[in-house]
């Protein structure tokens, strides 16, 4: 199963993949139209800026997840093979028990609808939104093993020019 892993070190903190979100989620799709729809369109991950570091945070569809388990309307709802958690606004009635205990603190807030809004994982295209737009390849979308196999390959390449063998 994929996932959307972060590479931290890559993260120029640039907003491209909160813009792409939003733009995603939006009715029109389109960047220039989004701007003036109503309610505004807006992003599901979110650029933290810590100790000099650029840090984007995104729901990581936890196993078991808490904000499924505090939803007492049962809007949240996780797919119990691809994990992915997703929202029917429908059936929020905004208690805000899914944000609050988030551990991530990414589960947003509508107040135009009074709902909840998180990550969807884009279910209408084959990579993720922000995965498409990040230009430093921070966000990458890949299957666990294939991850671990980049991240090694990348220390070893590090590795070898500490020696001054490549
Ligand atoms: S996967 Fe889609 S919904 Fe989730 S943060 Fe990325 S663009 Fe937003
Ligand atoms: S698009 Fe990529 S580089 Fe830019 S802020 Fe998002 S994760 Fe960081």
């Amino acid at each position: 199963m994929k996932e959307i892993f972060v590479r931290l070190d890559r993260c120029v903190g640039c907003l491209s993949c909160e813009l792409a979100c939003a733009v995603e989620h939006s009715r029109s799709k389109n960047l220039f139209q989004a701007i003036s729809e109503s309610p505004r369109p807006r992003r599901r991950l979110y650029v933290e800026y810590v100790l000099a570091r650029k840090m984007p945070f995104l729901c990581r569809h936890c196993e078991d997840a808490p904000c499924v388990r505090a939803c007492r309307t049962g809007a949240l709802v996780q797919d119990p093979i691809t994990r992915i958690v997703t929202h029917t606004p429908d059936k929020c009635i905004g208690c805000w028990m899914c944000t609050m205990v988030c551990p991530y603190g990414v589960i947003g807030r509508e107040w135009e609808r009074r709902i909840a809004i998180k990550c969807d994982r884009c279910p209408d295209r084959d990579i993720p939104a922000c995965v498409e737009a990040c230009p430093t390849r921070a966000l990458v979308f890949m299957e666990e093993e294939e991850f671990a196999r980049l991240t090694r390959l990348e220390a070893a390449e590090e590795v070898a020019r500490s020696y001054r063998v490549v």
